[in-house]
């Protein structure tokens, strides 16, 4: 197959038009892979045009048993990657590219770039400086989908606000809602607030009228601001789970709050580690998988060795146990986990199948933040293929943009 070709330009030109440009070059105009179907488990064989699928259908050619086809991964929370902190200032564009194609390695073709609490000006000079990286590479315009912001509109509770600074909490006031819409202009854009803020249920509903997603997280709101944040317009739910105390109030926490609240869709991190199995069991029984997506929360150290690493001013350590550690602190500070790794420890506590949960980590999380992701004729050539040699033994992975391997 042929390498992923990709260029760093200064132009707007869509990633569409690179992809012809390249098979024109190499006189590839279209390309076929035969392989099972994750969802259906029969052959089938994908065919694809200038990067855009053309057909799938089903095949009688003979299929390697071990080799699926399934959408590529969709991560709507991360806040670095391949030792790539996004916190830091001073990024470039080849930075960016290390992280992106890490991801990819990792069947991941697409995810929310996130950005943790910080004093409000440098966290907007930060959005602004990705905006323009991003808009330098057409690699990184396709694959960053948009941008999460994660704080400064969160609880400063102890337990509650994590490893977000709590001294630099801001209540959402409407211009900075606005400040955020317009210097994001058209980007799609996720925002993560407590609701219990001063101003916070104003601010959902001025978020949501400006086309922002708004989903809940490091709150320690009660069930009834909750269903007002959802009568406004949130959600969603941010990693599940996390964001609260170790101890909580065996009558009345967050978890039962947040679980008892109908309209939410929830995100989980399914590294073992942040989530035990038995909650991440509990929450699929009570909300169904429909209401349920997996992000990775991903850190710097995620598809990169154990060490020492950042997010933005926070120095932390990563052992081989992935666990990401604020040394002297019991909290987590995001994860060491890559996508794909993600989706079968999730199908290690679900006891199922990998497929059973494959759409968990890609057409849900696109589905409910506005993305599509599915493998359908007139869609972008974006797919995973898939070695896997035993139930639930992934041998190896190859992510297709555009009809474009990684590898
Ligand atoms: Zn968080």
């Amino acid at each position: 197959m042929l390498k992923l070709r990709f260029e760093v330009r200064d132009d707007k030109d869509i990633l569409l038009a690179n992809a012809r440009r390249a098979n024109r070059d190499n006189a590839m105009q279209r390309g076929e892979i035969c392989a099972r179907h994750y969802a259906t488990g029969k052959g089938v064989a994908l065919e694809w045009r200038d990067g855009v699928i053309t057909n799938l259908r089903a095949t009688t050619k003979a299929v390697a048993n071990d080799k699926w086809l399934a959408p590529t991964l969709v991560d709507l929370q991360v806040n670095g990657f391949a030792g790539v902190d996004f916190q830091r200032d001073d990024l470039t564009v080849d930075q960016l590219l290390t992280a992106t194609r890490g991801l990819r390695a990792a069947g991941c073709c697409r995810f929310l770039l996130t950005l943790v609490t910080d004093e409000w000006t440098k966290l907007t000079a930060r959005l602004r400086h990705l905006r323009k990286l991003r808009s330098q590479s057409s690699e990184l315009e396709q694959a960053i989908a948009g941008w999460h912001v994660e704080g400064p509109f969160l609880s400063s509770e102890p337990g509650f606000h994590g490893a977000h600074d709590p001294a630099l909490m801001l209540d959402p006031e409407p211009e900075k809602i606005h400040q955020l819409r317009s210097l994001t202009e058209n980007d799609a854009l996720l925002l993560t607030l407590a609701p219990e803020r001063k101003n916070a249920l104003e601010a959902i509903a001025l978020a949501t009228s400006l086309g922002i997603k708004v989903s809940l997280g490091h709150t320690n709101a009660s069930t009834e601001v909750l269903h007002q944040a959802v009568a406004a317009g949130a959600t969603c739910f941010t990693h599940l789970g996390n964001a609260c105390p170790q101890q909580l109030d065996r009558h009345d926490n967050i978890l039962w709050r947040a679980l008892d609240t109908p309209g939410l869709t929830v995100s989980l991190i399914p590294d073992q580690i942040h989530v035990s199995p038995q909650l991440f069991r509990l929450v699929h029984r009570a909300l169904g998988k429909e209401s349920i997506y997996y992000t990775t929360d991903a850190m710097a150290a995620a598809g990169a060795p154990p060490g020492a690493y950042t997010i933005g001013a926070l120095e932390l350590e990563v052992g081989a146990d992935q666990i990401v550690r604020q040394p002297g602190r019991s909290n987590y500070a995001g994860s060491a986990l890559r996508p794909i790794d993600g989706v079968f420890r999730a199908a290690q506590m679900l006891r199922c199948g990998w497929r059973e949960v494959w759409d968990g980590f890609s057409v849900r999380p696109a589905k409910w933040f506005g993305l599509n992701s599915r493998l359908e004729v007139g869609e972008p050539a974006n797919f995973c293929l898939l070695s896997i040699i035993a139930e639930n033994q992934l041998a190896a992975a190859q992510c297709y943009v555009h009809g474009y391997s990684n590898t």
